[in-house]
């Protein structure tokens, strides 16, 4: 159900060092090739349609396509690429790699078929543990109906919508200019090529009524923030007779109170007393699935990582489960009791007689570092 990224170098079928031209190029091919006018009722055309635009918005800009080569999907991510409610707003976005005319003729074909509807956009914000189960919610959608009294015509009962008698039902006026011949959108219509005489009274003539449903998403276990979860045919309504648009649900994982999620690895922080790295000791540690013992070896040192073997996060292909890494961050008292005070002076003499050898090594190193320092003052350049 959730949606993996392309690469978009593969979506556009370039190589990562093709130069700006090229990608124009190969992009303008692909969204030829691909509008939704010219693959009426395919959604894999619409898909295509729409990741090519995608990856287009972040090559042809160079700043998002650097951050794209250094960091891919993650670096780009929220950068305005999934904000496409539909083919207009694509084609407004990139109207001038397409160019006025280019699209006009399949405009008007599309003004007189029924038009299917556009997505519906949502955000749903989880915990974490929801995300490791996979969970489902209710989800309240505010979107439009298709008018009841009407059936989305507009046009009062028992009548009908007459065809624009300025544009005669194309949607579209050609004006010449020159050479040029433009086509621009009927004023008098709208684009429509019909116009309403008696507007329905219930939907006042836009044949459509806000109403709020309930709809249930299905999330499966292991989904991560900014992924995108579909209920097909939920989105807005189309021209009757036409499908409604997808609901699309971007993923937001709510920050835990323990827990950093990387990949599908969890990492947290473990605070320890200096004794207890030394002498190796049994802590308390959250997992997914409640706190749990962990043994701490004798020696540890501050920084470093345990590891609980496949019990992160679930894979949400279904391959396997990541790792909770615990790293342990070995704690200095800032108030000691006299008791503590005294235990810590015996310690610190006899740690002073018996100096580890990397301790040792460092002193020698710093020791030599400051004869050198010493050095290079004696003799100051000219
Ligand atoms: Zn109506
Ligand atoms: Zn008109």
């Amino acid at each position: 159900m959730a949606t993996t990224k392309r690469d978009y170098y593969e979506v556009l079928g370039v190589a990562r060092t093709a130069p700006a031209e090229e990608i124009k190029k190969a992009y303008r091919q692909l969204a030829l090739k691909y509008h939704p006018d010219k693959n009426p009722g395919d959604d894999e055309a619409v898909r295509r349609f729409k990741e090519g635009a995608e990856a287009y918005e972040i090559l042809s800009d160079q700043e998002k396509r650097a951050r794209y080569d250094r960091y891919g999907h993650a670096g780009v991510e929220g950068a305005g690429s999934q904000n496409f409610r539909s083919t207009d707003d694509i084609m407004g976005a990139f109207s001038e790699i397409f160019g006025e005319g280019l699209f006009g003729g399949m405009f008007t074909q599309r003004r007189r078929g029924p038009r299917p509807g556009q997505d519906l956009l949502m955000k749903l914000e989880i915990p974490l543990e929801d995300a490791a189960k996979g969970t489902s919610r209710s989800l309240d959608v505010n979107r439009q109906e298709l008018c009841e009294d009407c059936g989305g015509s507009g046009a009062r009962k028992g009548t009908s919508p007459v065809t624009c008698d300025y544009c005669r039902g194309q949607g579209q006026v050609v004006q010449s200019r020159g050479f040029f011949q433009v086509a621009t959108t009927c004023p008098a219509c709208g684009g429509e090529g019909k116009r309403i005489v008696d507007p329905c009274g219930k939907c006042r003539g836009v044949g459509r009524v806000p109403k709020v449903i309930q709809l249930k998403v299905d999330v499966p276990p292991g989904v991560d923030t900014g992924m995108w979860l579909q209920l097909r045919n939920q989105g807005e309504p189309g021209d009757p007779g036409a499908p409604r648009g997808n609901l699309r649900i971007q993923i937001q994982i709510q920050p835990h109170r323990f827990f950093e999620r990387h990949g599908n690895n969890l990492y947290c922080q473990v605070p320890i007393g200096f004794p207890q790295a030394a002498l190796g000791s049994e802590i308390e540690v959250p997992t997914l699935e409640g706190a749990e013992r962990l043994m701490v070896p004798r020696g540890t040192q501050s920084g470093e990582v345990l590891k609980l073997k496949g019990r992160g996060m679930p894979d949400v292909n279904g391959r396997g489960r990541g790792d909770i890494q615990v790293e342990v961050v070995i704690e200095t008292p800032r108030k000691l009791s006299p008791r503590q005070e005294e235990l810590l002076r015996e310690l610190a003499i006899i740690d002073h007689e018996d100096v580890s050898p990397k301790r040792k090594n460092f002193f020698e190193k710093l020791r030599d570092y400051f004869t050198e320092e010493a050095d290079t003052h004696d003799h100051p350049a000219r």
